[in-house]
Order: structure tokens, then sequence, then C-alpha cells
């Protein structure tokens, strides 16, 4: 399932960034923890009651020096093609600027809908001050305040309103879906077309933004699969689609979307921080990982290159440890086929479910082999083992505390469990819950 998609857009300073952190909460991101990957806070997934949904704050994709009223029309623009539903955020102290026409301009031009919310009315008293905002042409203003975390409720609720129904998934359960992400230039498109065999993704700059027209379905030895959002590979066009922000945000989305994400790497280059940026993301996002690291013809090598070059993507990735690296070209198309079977076997593993009895068996050896700490005194129990979800595999492990189970221990029968099942290419989460 697909989750809707809430975009804020406003002028700067009307409080679109308190906005987005209330609704977002105090959610911590373990991409946060992972050296050199900075936070980013402009899209995060959150809910509202039983709405789950993802939120963009377009106020945080500034582009270049491009002069103000560029900026905001470029985020306007961004909101129209990415959201749901769109927030248009005002402040009432303010009164409606010319600015917040300039906005309204833009988002006259879309179908989709808009939720107008007048921010900083702080106080009941403040309340007429939203009746001039009709001016705008976007129906009832929504009186917030970000500050004092009044109104969102409403306004949550209205934006909910307009939700797409839930949309069948339009591929087969056995379809895998997969996306190629990575910097611009590194040979995404390439790649596909060397799957593809023709040039069929570099279509030109088709304007709708319907599922089918950024998906691409192919299939290979009997397999479905479906390549996400190869629109996002298209030459960039429009001033903001060149942004690093942006195009962060578009592979978000793709990962979403995906099973299995190809982090495509340029030997040529080396690695950066935006590939770590990315590639943190789809690790937390719990996604198949594969690390392809293309234009390997273009490096010079000797019998040693290809093990230096792992060293480092080791080193850069710590948290992919379970993620098969690949060295390709796309341009000779040296071990282009393999992508695919890889893809295959990742995506096998990560919907695969272990018996429960042979995964406790797999536990008690590994508690008799290193038993678990004790804290203060007190000793981590350990009573049952099972796996409670897929895609990606996820164990609850039954114990007198949670509090007890350390990360190094976790991380310790994690290791374990991978050592006895193939779990390659597949993130594992390993939750301890307390027994009645
Ligand atoms: P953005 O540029 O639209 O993202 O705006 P920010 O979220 O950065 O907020 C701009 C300023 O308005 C900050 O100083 C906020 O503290 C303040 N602000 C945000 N929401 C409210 C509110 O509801 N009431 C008041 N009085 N100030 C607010
Ligand atoms: P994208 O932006 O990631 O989709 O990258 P493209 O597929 O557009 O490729 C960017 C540039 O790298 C183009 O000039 C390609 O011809 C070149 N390129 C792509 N793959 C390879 C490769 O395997 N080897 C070499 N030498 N060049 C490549």
């Amino acid at each position: 399932m697909t989750k809707p998609v809430i975009a804020i857009v406003g002028r700067p300073n009307v409080g679109k960034s308190t906005i987005f952190n209330r609704i977002v909460g105090e959610r911590v991101s373990i991409v946060e923890d992972i050296p050199g990957v900075t936070r980013d806070r402009i899209y995060s997934s959150a809910d509202w009651l039983t709405h789950e949904f993802n939120i963009i704050d377009t106020g945080g994709i500034e582009i270049g020096d491009e002069p103000f009223l560029e900026q905001i029309r470029a985020q306007a623009e961004i909101a129209i093609q990415e959201a749901d539903v769109i927030i248009f955020m005002t402040n009432g102290r303010e009164g409606v600027t010319l600015a917040d026409e300039q906005v309204a301009k833009i988002l006259y031009k879309t179908k989709k809908p808009v939720v107008l919310a007048v921010n900083k009315i702080d106080n009941p008293d403040m309340r007429e001050m939203i009746y001039d905002f009709y001016s705008l042409g976007f129906g009832e203003p929504f009186p917030i305040s970000g500050s004092h975390g009044l109104g969102l409720g409403d306004l949550l609720d209205e934006c909910a309103k307009h939700f797409p129904k839930e949309d069948e998934e339009q591929y087969s359960e056995d379809t895998i879906k997969f996306s190629l992400i990575g910097r611009p230039n590194v040979g995404k498109s390439s790649l596909v077309n060397a799957f593809l065999g023709q040039d069929r993704v570099i279509v030109s700059d088709i304007a709708g933004t319907t599922r089918d027209a950024i998906d691409t379905p192919y299939s290979y030895d009997g397999q479905e699969y479906v390549i996400i959002d190869t629109a996002g590979m298209r030459k960039r066009g429009k001033v903001y689609e060149s942004t690093e922000k942006y195009s962060v945000l578009r592979a978000m989305r793709a990962i979403e979307r995906s099973d299995v994400v190809l982090v495509v790497l340029n030997a040529d280059e080396g690695i950066q921080e935006q590939d770590k940026k990315i590639a943190g993301y789809a690790h937390e996002a719990g996604k198949a990982i594969v690390i392809v690291v293309n234009k390997w013809d273009a490096v010079e090598k000797d019998d040693k290159t290809m093990n230096l070059f792992t060293q480092q993507i080791r080193e850069h990735f710590l948290y992919l440890h379970y993620a098969p690296i690949i060295f390709v070209s796309a341009k000779t198309k040296q071990r282009v086929h393999q992508i695919l079977s890889l893809v295959q076997r990742v995506s096998e593993n990560h919907s695969m479910r272990i018996q429960s009895s042979i995964l406790n068996e797999v536990i008690e050896d590994a508690i008799a082999r290193n038993p678990a700490p004790t804290d203060k005194g007190r000793r981590l129990r350990i009573y049952y083992t099972t796996q409670v979800a897929i895609k990606p595999p996820t164990f609850v492990t039954f114990v007198n505390d949670p509090e007890l189970m350390h990360f190094s221990y976790e991380r310790f029968l994690e290791n374990r469990i991978r050592e006895t099942f193939d779990f390659e290419g597949t993130p594992i989460r390993m939750i301890a819950r307390a027994r009645d």
C-alpha cells in the first residue's frame, strides 16, 4: 500500500516547519545516528488517528540562488507533483500578502485538493483574523497555532477526507518491484537500458504523473519485475529537478514503493555523502538492498582493486553489511545480466519465513554459547522468539525485561540468525518484548 502524501506550501516564515515538526512528532530516525548522514527533515512518515501518511515540508527545498518568487513557485510545483493533498499555509497575524496570492495563483492550476491553513492563531480571540483568507479562493480557512499545537486535529481531519481511496496494489503479489537509486550520472538509466536491451527509458518528458507512466514492467526468465519511478531518471528540465533535496525526496518516494533497492555507485567517483543518505533511507525503510558499482570499465584495475573497493564500501556503509555488492558496466554490459538474478535472490530472502521451532533452536543454541547479559545483578531471560513479519523479516523475542536486551546482544542474536539462514540482502528487525 502506498501511503497518501501531504505537502505543506507557503511563503517563508508562516510556520511550515513548525507545523511539520508538530505533525511528525519526535520520530527518531536511525539514519540520523549513522555518521555522515545529515538529518533530512523535509520528508517523514506520520500518523493521525487511524491514518498513516507521509508529509513533505516544501519550504525545506531551497533552490540555489533563485529569486524569492522562483523559490516559492518551484516549491508549489513540487507540492503539486508529489502530493495527494496540499496544505497551503499562511500567517494570520500578517493577513493576506502578495506572496500568498502568488502561491495561490500557482495552486489554482492543480486539480489536487488544497486545504488552507491560517497559522499563528494562538488564542480564540484571534479567530476573526481568518476571514480575510476566504479571498484566496480555497474555501474555509483552518485556524491553527504551530507554537501551541492548536487546530491541527481539524486540519488533518480535513486533509484525510481528501486522501485517495485505498488503491488496490496494481501489480501481482509475485511481481518484484525495484528501483535504482543514486546520484545523477552514476548510470541508472544506462543500466535500465542495458536490462531492457533498448532505449526505452529516456522517453520524452511526458507530462502526466500517473504511476503507470513512471513504472516500467519487465519480464525476465519467467519472473515479473517492475522498475519503479523510471521517470525520476529522466533528464532534468525544471529548475527544481536538479536540486539535491528534490532528488533525495524523489528517491525516498521510489524507495518506499520498492521491494528491492539498487544503490548505484559510480566506480569512477567513489562514495559520496548523498550516496550514504539515500542508502541509509533504504535501510531504514527496511528494503532489500543490492549495491551496484557501475562504470567498472572506466577504472584502471589490477587483481586487488575489487577487494579494495569492497572494503571501502563496507567501511562507508557499515549498516549495510548484509547487502551484496556487484561490479558492473552498463557500457560493456559486464555482469549486467547478473543484477536481475541478484534482485530475485534478495527479494526471496526479504520475504522468507522461518518456522518458530527451528528459529528457537537457533536462539537456544546461541544462548548456550554466549549467555545473556546481566545488568545490575539482573539477568536477561529469553523465553521465546517468533517471526512476526516479512519485508523485512521481523523477529520478536519475549523476555523478562526488554531493558536488559542490549544492542550488542541483539546484534549477536541477529548474526546467529544470519549465519543459519540466508538473509543476504535484507535488513532484519529485532524487537524485544516483555512477556506478561
Ligand atoms: P517556515 O519558514 O514557514 O518554515 O516557518 P517556521 O516554522 O520556521 O516559523 C517561522 C517563525 O514563526 C518562527 O519564529 C516560529 O517560532 C514562528 N511560529 C510558528 N508557528 C507559530 C504560531 O503558531 N504562533 C506564533 N506566534 N509563532 C509561530
Ligand atoms: P543517470 O543520471 O544515473 O541515469 O546516468 P546515465 O545513465 O544518464 O549516465 C550518465 C553518463 O554516464 C552517460 O554519459 C553514460 O553514457 C555514462 N555511463 C553510464 N554507464 C556507464 C558505464 O558503465 N561506463 C562508462 N564508462 N560510462 C557510463
